[in-house]
């Protein structure tokens, strides 16, 4: 089976790492001729709105499917008329505009933070007066890594906010004390079958994700399998959808949902029995799925902005290195490292040893 990638990056790339062994074939719509993924499928240069490249990426392939959600709507519209594509247009539209992710998890009693949809000023004004500060303002589509998000922490804050962040949509939501944050990677096959991976947590830095451990046995657990499963199933998902979660105490809070695979999961390539690339590669391609069980302890670090001195950090046991091949600039991911260990203390012994050689760059690009 031909697998069409709308993205070419890094997660397009683990893709196909994955799905190759399985007999599948990668074939990445990009406008780069730089993109990484180039290294191990075929890459058809093109914008993401450009009709002929899609039509030249559609006589390639048999589905597509997307690395980012912020994919233009009308390319997904143009593409679901003559491929199947995984996630769906709807599932699209809900994961790429915050308030109605945050509808869809209102809509099945999911907890979240206190929300508010903003137009306007006025907007802006009925929200602090309902939900007051602290509180975050995050544009509703294109924001990732904290791009598109501003602190409110008094009503001084609030004056002119609407126009400061460019007159576009907005979510007003409040600040939620958390004790820490988790994600949670679950997949769906087509014919209803659902798996989900243990939770994970994950340290920012600089609103970019630093590292991610997988919990095992989490008291949590059942909750987040309970929430994952129905959401799947409310959308009819096919695919890995990813959840972002705040713990607070014995809760979990709702923040987000990717509807692809994430980087918080990329631990699952040598710390689970089947990865979340994998998996995501099956669903689409109507194979059976593949067991989401942790194998051993593992620790995943990103690689960000400096280039990757390979030999220093396989020097740590355990260490399993990621290079994307991609330029090293401030800010930017070009590879993550997992470290694997037999229990936890040899876990925590191997991550030590691994924190001082990751220099990254957050400079911002
Ligand atoms: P997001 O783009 O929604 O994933 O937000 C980026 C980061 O901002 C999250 O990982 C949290 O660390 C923080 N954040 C977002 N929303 C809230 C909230 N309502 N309360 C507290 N922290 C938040």
């Amino acid at each position: 089976m031909k697998i069409g990638v709308i993205g070419g990056g890094q997660l397009g790339r683990m893709m196909a790492l994955a799905g190759i062994p399985l007999g599948l074939r990668f074939y990445f719509l990009d406008p780069s001729t730089e993109a990484c993924a180039g290294d191990v499928g075929t890459l058809v240069l093109g914008a993401y709105d450009d009709t002929a490249a899609i039509d030249r990426l559609l006589s390639l392939v048999d589905v597509v499917t997307f690395e980012f959600e912020s994919v233009p709507a009308e390319t997904v519209a143009y593409i679901a008329q003559s491929k199947p594509v995984f996630p769906t247009a709807d599932a699209l539209a809900i994961a790429r505009e915050r308030w109605a992710e945050k509808s869809l998890f209102q809509s099945l009693d999911i907890p979240t933070a206190p929300v508010y949809k903003i137009d306007s000023q006025q907007d802006v004004v009925d929200a602090f007066a309902q939900i007051g500060v602290p509180a975050i303002v995050k544009t509703r589509t294109l924001g990732y890594d904290g791009k598109g998000q501003r602190l409110l922490k008094s009503d001084a804050d609030i004056a002119g906010l609407f126009d400061a962040l460019g007159g576009v949509p907005l979510i007003y939501e409040g600040f939620v004390d958390f004790d820490y944050e988790v994600s949670c990677i679950a997949v769906r096959s087509a014919d209803g079958e659902t798996r989900v991976y243990p939770l994970v947590e994950n340290v920012h830095r600089q609103g970019i994700l630093h590292c991610s451990t997988p919990l095992a046995d989490h008291r949590l657990q059942p909750q987040a399998t309970a929430i994952a499963k129905q959401v799947l199933d409310h959308m009819q998902y096919v695919g890995v959808l990813t959840f972002e979660f705040f713990v607070q105490g014995d809760h979990l809070v709702a923040n987000e949902v990717a509807p692809r695979v994430h980087n918080s999961g990329h631990w699952t390539i040598e710390g689970a029995q089947c990865s979340q690339f994998e998996n995501h590669v099956r669903a689409i391609s109507g194979l059976p799925l593949g067991s989401t069980q942790m194998l051993g302890h593992s620790m995943m670090f990103n690689l960000i902005g400096c280039p990757i001195d390979v030999p220093a950090l396989l020097a740590v046991p355990g260490s399993c290195v990621h290079d994307y091949r991609k330029a090293p600039k401030p800010g930017r991911k070009i590879g993550h490292v997992t470290v694997i260990a037999q229990g936890p203390d040899e876990l925590r012994e191997r991550a030590a040893q691994l924190a001082p050689l990751i220099n990254n760059d957050l400079s911002g690009e």
